[in-house]
């Protein structure tokens, strides 16, 4: 549990059994049940959901949502605050149907509204909140289109904002709202002077391409008033980047937008809802640092601090408070979904059989490199190293110039392949090791060949460096001795994962055991339910994976109560406009030539023509 930190980033959510195996412990009816993984991934099997899959679990994403209300719930009633907190959950995080359908069900209890970047997904917002005293917040550039969707909704008494992100938006709010006769809510997105630390800090601070500059807020005002529309004027939003891994840029940022809801009230507008956009960070290292995979707070902290900061600001000016928004995206879905893959083969870079002594007449090269594996000690590691990568080289040089045979070539490299593995044995003990050797048991550690595409279910590896939790679901009841990086399906050299956190930080390989002949071996990579999923591209043809959404009963049982089949070949070779028909039927044609040139039987013809066919319909992924 130590080697994979899973007490830390897991919170209470996930944890080890004293089988060894990873457990899953939620609320259900108000009890606290424990699943293994491993027996979910049976069910998987017993229904025909082969690896890779995304697995949710749906009571993981309900208490999300209720850790969030009752944070701010709590934080509100304990600073006497008078007004309420409004959470609304940004589509564009994770826009999956049934995790849609799902805050909205249950969010319901709170009132938990969505947030719409687009008509796209405004239209799924209007169709799956149920709850009228919900929030809409359209967020993004919007188009007439956009503008009618929303003014039929706030018709219907659907409390539906448009936030203005550049003052060329509000003419056509405007003149639609007009020709509709519709009056629409409106709110003001901020360019905030506050930056703060992160990934994604550059959302916040002069140069965000998002929001409006003092200036333009300014116009807007202006055009408001002379439209005689200024009491639609009733949000401020700012949004200061996504997973702020420091409270303090927090609380600069909430004491900011502060100063400019003072301002537009000073101005004349209405107002009544402060929206503070994203920002909530998950903990993906355990850290609970201001590490940018981090956090250096905790959800109470956060909304005592949001809550705090407002009366702080408003009390002594007599500002009544306003309805607290936030657009906490990941710190909602993230811990709910889990990928889950098997590993199909390991590469290691164990050298291979030596013999006892060098044969007579062997090069003087081979033989220096073999004196050298006889002197390797503590006290001339550096000294060894050195010796054996450039007698190796040698070898490779003569090997080019055709002066050494394959066998020579083959021997040198594997008598430096033993000498740096006894090097790397005796690092530990070592007081002092120069760079290139720390690099060493990363560069002798095996390779686990996953069966999962990184580009398709992990991109955020890939662009931004991401660090997601992984580990072995089973099996951690045994000393896991490799050390390992992951490589994915795909024949990309970026298609790796090479970076993992750990107690001790950021490391370049991961403890794994060695597999087994005949079992299955499966890994698990945590709180990716934030996103992932549609981020994912088809780099390879590598296609959406399954997707099983999970509920566990009181009693320790579960209901699949979603499962979706991941994309077959047909349908991934459509989405870059292959015709998969036209391609069965130009096959059979080659193969129709090929009996009349008598390359093969009619029979051989029927055989191939069939794993043809069965492959279009078969998964892109391996299949035992
Ligand atoms: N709101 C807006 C306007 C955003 O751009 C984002 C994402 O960057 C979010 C909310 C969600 O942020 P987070 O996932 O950090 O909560």
């Amino acid at each position: 549990a130590q080697l994979y930190g899973i007490q830390e980033w897991g919170v209470n959510y996930f944890n080890i059994s004293e089988q060894g195996e990873v457990i899953t412990t939620v609320e259900s009816n108000g009890k606290k049940v424990s699943v293994p993984l491993i027996k979910i991934v049976e069910g998987m099997k017993e229904r025909g959901l082969d690896m890779p899959t995304v697995l949710r679990i749906e009571n993981l994403l309900d208490q999300r949502i209720k850790a969030l209300n009752d944070a701010f719930a709590s934080a509100i009633k304990n600073a006497d605050y008078k007004n309420h907190y409004r959470g609304v959950f940004p589509i564009k995080v994770n826009q999956q149907c049934h995790v849609i359908k799902e805050i909205a069900r249950y969010g319901s209890h709170y009132h938990h509204g969505l947030e719409a970047g687009s008509k796209a997904e405004l239209i799924i917002a209007l169709s799956q909140l149920q709850n009228h005293e919900s929030l809409i917040i359209c967020n993004g550039y919007k188009d007439a289109a956009f503008v009618d969707l929303g003014l039929y909704a706030r018709q219907m008494g659907i409390p539906c904002f448009f936030v203005l992100e550049t003052p060329a938006e509000l003419p056509i709010i405007l003149a639609r709202s007009k020709a509709l006769e519709i009056e629409p809510l409106i709110g003001v997105r901020l360019k905030l002077a506050s930056m703060v630390e992160g990934h994604w800090n550059e959302d916040s601070g002069d140069r965000s391409i998002f929001g409006l500059s003092t200036n333009a807020l300014l116009t807007v005002i202006e055009q408001l008033k002379q439209a005689n529309m200024l009491h639609c004027l009733q949000m401020l939003h700012s949004h200061l980047g996504s997973q702020i891994p420091n409270i303090r840029n927090i609380r600069s940022g909430v004491l900011e937008a502060c100063q400019f809801y003072r301002g537009l009230i000073a101005e004349g507008a209405p107002m009544g809802y402060l929206d503070l956009g994203g920002g909530l960070a998950v903990d993906y290292e355990g850290s609970q640092s201001n590490s940018t995979h981090s956090m250096n707070y905790q959800l109470d902290e956060y909304c005592i601090n949001i809550v705090e900061t407002i009366q702080e600001c408003f009390d002594p000016l007599g500002i009544s408070h306003p309805v607290i928004v936030t657009e906490s995206g990941r710190a909602l879905v993230a811990y709910s979904s889990m990928l889950l893959f098997n590993i199909l083969d390991v590469r290691d870079h164990k050298p291979g059989l030596l013999p006892e002594s060098l044969p007579e007449g062997s090069h003087d090269l081979l033989q220096n490199l073999f004196s050298v594996l006889k002197t390797v000690k503590l006290n001339n590691i550096q000294e060894c190293y050195n010796d054996s990568i450039y007698y190796r080289d040698e070898v490779r040089e003569l090997f080019h110039r055709g002066q050494a045979t394959l066998r020579e070539r083959a021997l040198a490299e594997n008598i430096n392949l033993a000498i740096l593995d006894r090097i790397a044995e005796l690092l530990p003990e070592a007081k002092r090791i120069s760079h290139e050797l720390e690099d060493l048991p990363e560069l002798l550690s095996d390779i686990y060949y996953g069966n999962f595409s990184l580009f398709q279910s992990l991109p955020d590896i890939w662009a931004l460096d991401q660090i997601f939790p992984v580990m072995p679901i089973h099996r951690l009841n045994e000393e896991p001795t490799r050390d390992a990086v992951i490589a994915d399906m795909t024949c990309d050299c970026d298609g790796k994962i090479d970076h993992f956190s750990s107690p001790e930080g950021t490391v370049n390989t991961l403890k794994l055991h060695p597999l087994r002949e005949h079992e299955e071996y499966y890994l698990g990579v945590f709180l990716v339910g934030a996103y992932q999923e549609t981020l994912g591209d088809l780099h390879n043809l590598f296609g959406d994976t399954n997707v099983v959404s999970v509920h566990i009963n009181e009693d320790g049982s579960f209901e699949f109560v979603r499962e979706f089949h991941g994309d077959s070949i047909a349908d991934v070779l459509s989405y870059v406009e292959y015709e998969p028909k036209e391609m069965q039927e130009q096959f059979r044609r080659i193969a129709e030539r090929a009996v009349r040139e008598g390359k093969i039987t009619v029979a051989m013809r029927q055989k191939m023509l069939l794993a043809f066919r069965e492959n279009l319909q078969g998964s892109t992924y391996f299949e035992r």
